[in-house]
């Protein structure tokens, strides 16, 4: 077994949000032998919890026993090629972007929407990462998961991982039982579907682009991206912080008519999407700081922690907000990332 013990970790520094207290023990898995053997050596009482790489949880602000359990387990492998399509095999602690860079030098498309969202590729099928009207459900075929109840790997096709919006059954009755290790994609060798978003057509309208490659989608997503999100690296965040908003056509019609700037997306027939940010931007939060906290002058949906914020002043920032748009709009809306106490 060669699995990476790390003792007294500040949960600061495995998270893109950088908040928490100390991890008593941090195992960092590399293969799927080491998870299997992990979990057989592991004491039933132990409590654990699956990290990849931190920029969709924010951590508790005592110190924990609770073990946490890295993914780190490596390698892009192609599987089959056609003249159509090929299908990769990824390993669940591959970089994620680095996923979509493997793919756009290759002149594989289906991710390059997907260009710029921190994490690993094994998170992506747990809030069934979206971005620019692509899903990671839309290139999945199936994933591989060590199954911790029955103590064995099983396979999930695309439809067993029951996907929906920011949505999959890892977040839901599957959650604490499943731990993915390897994602599968099929891509195709079609070239790109351009985005049909006003910011990738005026990049492309600016740098005189008519036919645009993968690469061109890529740079555009990355532009667009760094202007509206902080740089992890350098601004603590978990991109946006609260999901979308999904109301009745009927109510949706009759926000618009009231608030034009709200960004309104019809669904179907019954619900339409009502981007958070519009619903915030109007009421003047962004940019503002309180203690620890801000919302980020960019971008309405996002949390900045400046340094140093605790879990209450947390919980007390987003209510207000929460409490605010419910009391304008009568939508509630519901925080994105994972709140963490354990
Ligand atoms: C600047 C910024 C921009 C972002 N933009 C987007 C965006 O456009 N679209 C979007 O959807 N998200 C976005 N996110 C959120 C985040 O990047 C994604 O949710 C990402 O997939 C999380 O990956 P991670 O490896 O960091 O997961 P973590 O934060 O480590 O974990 C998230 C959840 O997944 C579980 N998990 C992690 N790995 C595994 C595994 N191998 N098996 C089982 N469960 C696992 C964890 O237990 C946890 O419940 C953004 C975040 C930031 C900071």
């Amino acid at each position: 077994m060669s699995i990476r013990r790390e003792y007294d970790v500040p949960l600061a520094s495995l998270s893109t949000f950088r908040m928490g207290g100390t991890a008593r023990e941090v195992a960092v898995v590399e293969t799927e032998e080491d998870l299997q053997e992990l979990f057989a050596i592991l004491p039933s009482d132990r409590k654990w919890f699956i990290l990849g790489g931190g920029s969709n949880v924010v951590f508790p602000d005592g110190d924990t026993d609770t073990l946490i359990i890295r993914i780190a387990i490596p390698g892009i492998r192609v599987l089959t090629q056609t003249e159509d399509d090929v299908t990769i095999a990824v390993g669940a602690g591959v970089s994620w972007d680095s996923v979509v860079s493997f793919a756009v030098d290759r002149g594989l498309a289906g991710i390059e929407a997907l260009s710029w969202i921190p994490g690993t590729a094994g998170a992506t099928p747990v809030q069934n990462v979206g971005a620019y009207g692509v899903e990671i459900k839309d290139v999945l075929v199936s994933l591989r998961a060590y199954d911790i109840q029955k103590g064995e790997y099983v396979v999930f096709r695309n439809t067993e991982c029951l996907f929906g919006y920011r949505e999959s059954i890892f977040k839901n009755v599957g959650k604490g039982r499943y731990v993915i290790t390897e994602i599968t994609l099929v891509l195709s060798t079609d070239g790109p579907n351009v985005p049909q978003y006003p910011g990738v057509a005026e990049y492309l309208a600016a740098h005189d682009i008519r036919a645009a490659s993968l690469e061109d989608i890529r740079n555009a997503i990355i532009t667009i991206r760094s202007k509206k999100l902080p740089d992890p690296s350098q601004i603590a965040s978990v991109g946006s912080f609260f999901k979308n908003a999904f109301v009745p056509v009927e109510i949706a019609a009759k926000l618009k008519a009231t608030y034009p700037t709200l960004a309104v997306f019809p669904v179907d027939g019954t619900l339409s999407k009502i981007g958070t940010g519009s619903l915030i931007d109007t009421l003047g939060w962004k940019g503002k700081r309180i203690g620890n906290l801000s919302l980020y002058a960019g971008n309405a949906m996002v949390v900045v922690n400046e340094g140093g914020a605790t879990r209450r002043e947390l919980a007390e920032f987003i209510s207000l907000i929460q409490i605010e748009v419910q009391k304008k709009y009568g939508i509630a809306i519901e925080p994105e990332p994972e709140l963490l106490d354990f």
